[in-house]
């Protein structure tokens, strides 16, 4: 790769690329000017299910650089979900640490790990979960109302994030009359709202068919160029081939690595 292309993706430097706001471009902030902005360390999470447990993730060590674009990938029921909820502060480990910049998880009160991922962390699910009463850009400008932006400033935004995700003309669309694809774009629009340093993705493709599957391909590609660090768990080959680095789990564990084109 080029020093340019390195750059663009906010590689070899301390700094993080948020200053770097250029027009219609989602700005991802960092909490903290940490180079490595995920750090998971000797991670696990048991599941107490009657007298058995259930050792979901067993032990995982993973780091992960701002500006990466990882696939987590494996056979159902490896732990990937577990993992990616451990990572973006949605669930707490049972042993081991993770810290999403600088800040660590297991030591956050649940109010600290709320406000915390509606300020640093983006999600992405499989089925979109739009609030159905809500048109595309009110859906966007929830996370923004919930973190106290202004109603102004807050409209602006989301319609600027619609034009990104290419859905401008769908703005008074509610979601029952958007396709699964549009859906989707106007989730990963809202998980953008306030500017996270990390978006996360759960099978983000899985519902949608593979035309409307590659549009979010080609979408998480050029978010990922434009500087946002993004962690997807996936099935899709065809979204695993795009990223830069690809962690293959099983039975709880990483048992291999790879890097892909994006590295
Ligand atoms: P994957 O995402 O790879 O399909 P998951 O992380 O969803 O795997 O699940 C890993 C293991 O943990 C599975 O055996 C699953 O049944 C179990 N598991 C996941 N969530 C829970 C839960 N809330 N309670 C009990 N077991 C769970």
């Amino acid at each position: 790769m080029t020093d340019t292309g390195r750059e663009a993706r906010g590689e070899g430097r301390e700094e993080v690329p948020h200053e770097e706001q250029r027009e219609g471009v989602p700005t991802p902030r960092a909490p903290h000017p940490a180079s490595r902005l995920l750090e998971a360390t000797n991670v696990s999470r048991d599941y107490a299910m009657g007298p058995e447990a259930v050792h979901a993730v067993r032990g995982v060590t993973l780091s992960i650089a701002e500006g990466e674009y990882v696939a987590i990938v494996g056979p159902s029921g490896c732990g990937k979900s577990t993992l990616l909820n451990l990572l973006g502060a949605i669930d707490r480990p049972t042993g081991g640490s993770v810290s999403i910049g600088g800040r660590r998880v297991e030591s956050m009160s649940d109010r600290e790990a709320t406000r915390f991922r509606l300020l640093h962390v983006g999600f992405v699910f499989q089925r979109f979960y739009l609030m159905p009463t809500l048109t595309a850009r009110e859906n966007v400008e929830l996370p923004m109302a919930e973190a106290g932006v202004a109603k102004a400033e807050r409209q602006g935004r989301a319609r600027e994030l619609l034009a990104y995700v290419g859905l401008a003309q769908r703005e008074r669309h509610r979601p029952p009359q958007l396709s699964g694809g549009e859906q989707q774009r106007v989730a990963i629009a809202r998980a953008l709202a306030n500017h996270p340093a990390l978006l996360l993705a759960d099978e983000p493709t899985g519902e949608l068919d593979a035309r409307t599957g590659a549009e979010v391909i080609a979408l998480f590609d050029r978010l990922n160029r434009d500087g946002t660090t993004i962690v997807v768990v996936t099935h899709d080959e065809e979204l695993a081939r795009a990223v830069g680095r690809v962690v293959h789990m099983r039975d709880g564990v990483i048992v291999d690595e790879d890097r892909g084109p994006r590295s």
